[in-house]
């Protein structure tokens, strides 16, 4: 029997009402003759008592063991598995609940942040031959020792990739509160749309960049083992957005609408800080720069180096840790704080000309300072100051043509 894994966040999950749409989304599925294995975020975001954020308010983090944290944060999860389990069984329908432990699911021993090694889904599979609904606390592991881990904020999403790999399912639901991927965020850009189909490669990369669809683990496990993910909405039945490889959207036809698009969706990171280096022919100095930022866990991105100059950005949080590395190493500098990195996502730039050359004159018009750009096969990023965010992005948008 075919199987397919459902994912529903915290969202999904915070009333009665809501949770009464997830249950008919996971009924259509059984009633069809799926296996069905669900797994789920905790209730809720900040402010609900179960949410995760609210299970962190409960400790001092400074005192708690990062062990001891993960066990704590991976309740939440039990909890809303439990009480979804609760509702189907209300309705009638057998369901049967594992903790990620209990699920098989193994994880390194990075606590607070941990990678899945493996899943052994024996149990899981006995539940589903008995009839079960298989409900799977979303987020958490344990590592090879038994102890309880966590997959880092917005892990559910990769629990739920993970499982579907292990199961061999035919493709992985992930419920949210929206109707799928849009072209960018609606709240900036009031003409966006939801898109139809989007390949891997350039979901994830929405995802770094700031966009919070998915799980970037999430989109890279479904990538390597080509299993199609479909973004949904649970309060609604729209088709959402198919996730999938190039060659699947291509022989699917789904891609025709969308064929003159040299750009898919944009999105953004506020709170970047661009640092300047004068470092003149001085490649020792910039050596030992680069250790000390590594060994200080500072993060770089969009990175320039030329003979003479050195540009790059961290993130708002490093500041202080940058300052004390360069006023200890006597470097000369110069920072501008308050930027966002701007992202104009699209598998089809490659090797196309132009686009960065529409880029530069849409910001332009707007009268908006690129301060640095950047490109990859499917990106082009443009530094920008953040205050310019809202327009940049309806600029891109339009001469993109991504209301279409
Ligand atoms: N509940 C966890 C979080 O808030 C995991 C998730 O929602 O996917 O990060
Ligand atoms: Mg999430």
């Amino acid at each position: 029997m075919n199987t397919i894994i459902q994912k529903f966040g915290g969202t999904s999950l915070a009333s009665e009402e809501s949770r009464e749409r997830v249950v008919s989304k996971i009924i259509n599925k059984h009633n069809q003759g799926y296996n069905v294995v669900v797994t789920v975020s905790a209730i809720g975001r900040k402010g609900n008592p179960y949410s995760t954020d609210s299970l962190i308010d409960l400790i001092n983090t400074n005192t708690v063991s990062y062990r001891d944290k993960d066990l704590l944060l991976s309740c939440g999860e039990i909890i809303s598995a439990v009480v979804l389990s609760s509702t189907l069984n209300e309705k009638g329908y057998k369901s049967i609940v594992y903790t990620g432990y209990q699920a098989g699911i193994v994880t390194d021993d990075n606590f607070g942040n941990a990678d899945i090694i493996e899943i052994n889904p024996e149990k899981l599979i006995k539940g589903l031959d008995k009839g079960y609904i298989v409900i799977v606390a979303g987020f958490q592991g344990a590592n090879r020792n038994g102890e309880i881990t966590t997959l880092g904020r917005g892990g559910s999403d990769i629990t739920a990739v993970a499982l579907g790999k292990a199961l061999n399912s035919q493709w992985v639901e992930i419920y949210t509160d929206v109707d799928g991927i849009m072209t960018a965020d609606p709240n900036i850009v009031p003409d966006a749309k939801v898109l139809e189909n989007m390949c891997y490669s350039e979901v994830y990369q929405l995802a770094e960049d700031g966009a919070k669809v998915i799980h970037p683990k999430a989109v890279a496990i479904a990538q390597e083992s080509k299993i199609p993910i479909r973004i949904l909405n649970t309060f609604s039945e729209n088709e959402g957005t198919k996730v999938e490889t190039l060659e699947r959207m291509y022989y699917s036809g789904n891609n025709t609408m969308q064929e003159d698009k040299i750009i898919t969706a944009i999105t953004y990171k506020k709170g970047r800080v661009q640092v300047i280096l004068d470092l003149d022919n001085n490649e020792n100095k910039t050596e030992k720069l680069m250790e000390e930022l590594t060994s200080n866990n500072v993060s770089i991105d969009l990175i320039n180096f030329f003979i003479d100059k050195k540009v790059f950005t961290i993130d708002n949080e490093d500041v202080l840790k940058l300052k004390k590395i360069m006023d200890s190493g006597d470097y000369s500098y110069k920072i501008v704080k308050n930027c966002c990195k701007l992202s104009a996502i699209g598998y089809k730039m490659r090797g196309v000309p132009g686009v960065m050359a529409r880029i530069v004159k849409a910001l332009l018009k707007e009268n908006i300072k690129i301060l640095q750009s950047s490109d990859s096969h499917n990106t082009i990023w443009c530094l920008i100051e953040e205050k310019d965010t809202d327009k940049a992005i309806n600029a891109l948008h339009k001469e993109f043509k991504l209301y279409q």
